[in-house]
């Protein structure tokens, strides 16, 4: 499933949001393996889709698509060169899928600011700064393991050299290396440097409570949004901003889902800093949801858009994948609206799709497949 790792200064609210998010969305003894290490944590993905199916259905289990969460702590001015937790950082966050910049928006004297006063534009520069020097001595490293080869004809090896012949320039004037467009062989060449400033970024803009029904009131954050704009230029990767107000989601985390859905009216608001959050990562990575459902399990699946049907199979077990005859597919709305899988089928909503359909972001699935 999805990673993502939450990165951002000292003192900014990283460690108040994650412990709000993972309280929030785990069912912490169902992912025993993250408890071996507190700064990772499983969250389930809220969908309502699973509660209508569950309604429909019965099934013994409901299943939720999961996200991870990690709290990269240790970013500070002068990471790259060894200052506060180091390079140990670097190793947490080459890992993950996406990264959620968490910036303080919030004015409060009793919160100290590691920099001395609150400018979030300031601070996400200072902390894009280190992962920028970190991908320009990785690149680096890399050019220099490849340059002989690269002239003495071995392919690959002149990929890399091109490749971070460009990186070296954009990263040497202080621009993410998502900011340089590169297509065929280069494009697969620059995935396999792992480069962190490549990772699709979101800022979690940390708020205080009374901007959250209207965040744009906030000065910071309109700075922030404007920031945000600005970084997307370049290859048109897009820079999303998300407002949260990490006490808020402290104390959502602590109410059961009914107090919770109740809590968010009264505050004005349609959902959670975590929906939000997951929802933009889904949207920063091009990630799509099908469904099964059936007697056993009603159950969400994560896959990115564009992946067709045996390779969607392959998610639940490569024998399905393997084996794939076809898939028999409705629209979740169609299902829902028919009232039952019966009546879909006899509104002939229900289509038996072949090897090269494109999986659809909603799909109830059944694939039949050869053992
Ligand atoms: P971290 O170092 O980035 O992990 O920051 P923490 O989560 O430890 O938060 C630093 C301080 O800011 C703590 O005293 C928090 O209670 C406070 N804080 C975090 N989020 C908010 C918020 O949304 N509003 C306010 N007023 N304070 C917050």
């Amino acid at each position: 499933g999805l990673s993502i790792g939450i990165v951002g200064l000292p003192n900014v609210g990283k460690s108040t949001l994650f412990n709000a998010l993972t309280r929030a969305g785990a069912a912490a003894a169902n992912y025993p393996f993250c408890t071996i290490d507190p700064n990772v944590g499983v969250v389930e993905v809220p969908d309502p889709r699973l509660d209508a199916l569950a309604r429909l259905y019965h099934p013994r289990k409901v299943t939720p698509a999961v996200v991870t969460f990690v709290d990269i702590a240790g970013l500070v001015r002068g990471a790259s060169k060894g200052e506060g937790l180091g390079n140990q950082f670097l190793h947490h966050i080459r890992e993950v899928d996406a990264i959620a910049h968490v910036v303080r928006c919030f004015e409060n004297p009793d919160v100290t600011h590691v920099e001395g006063s609150v400018d979030p534009v300031r601070d996400a520069e200072t902390v894009e700064l280190e992962l920028v020097l970190a991908d320009l001595e990785s690149v680096q490293r890399q050019y220099d393991r490849n340059v002989k080869a690269a002239r003495s004809g071995d392919k690959q090896a002149a990929s890399v050299v091109r490749v971070a012949e460009r990186l070296l320039e954009a990263l040497g004037q202080g621009q993410p290396a998502r900011s340089v467009a590169f297509e065929g062989d280069d494009l697969r060449t620059v995935h396999h440097m792992h480069l962190l400033t490549r990772k699709p970024v979101m800022y979690v803009a940390n708020i205080a409570e009374a901007d959250l029904q209207d965040p744009d009131a906030n000065p910071h954050y309109r700075r922030l949004k404007e920031y945000a704009a600005r970084q997307a230029g370049g290859a048109g990767a897009e820079v999303a901003v998300v407002p949260v107000c990490a006490q808020i989601e402290a104390e959502l985390a602590d109410l059961s889902p009914a107090e919770r859905q109740e809590f968010l009216r009264a505050l004005g608001l349609s959902e959670s800093g975590l929906e939000r959050l997951i929802r933009t990562g889904y949207r920063l990575l091009g990630l799509i949801t099908f469904l099964t459902a059936g007697d056993p399990e009603v159950r969400a699946w994560t896959i990115r858009k564009g992946t067709r049907a045996p390779e969607a199979a392959g998610e639940i077990h490569s024998d399905m994948e393997r084996g794939f005859i076809r898939a028999e597919v409705v629209a979740f709305e169609d299902l829902m609206r028919a009232g039952s899988l019966a009546a879909a089928r006899e509104k002939g909503l229900v289509r038996l799709e072949g090897r090269d359909y494109v999986m659809q972001d909603g799909d109830v699935v059944h694939f039949r497949f050869n053992v």
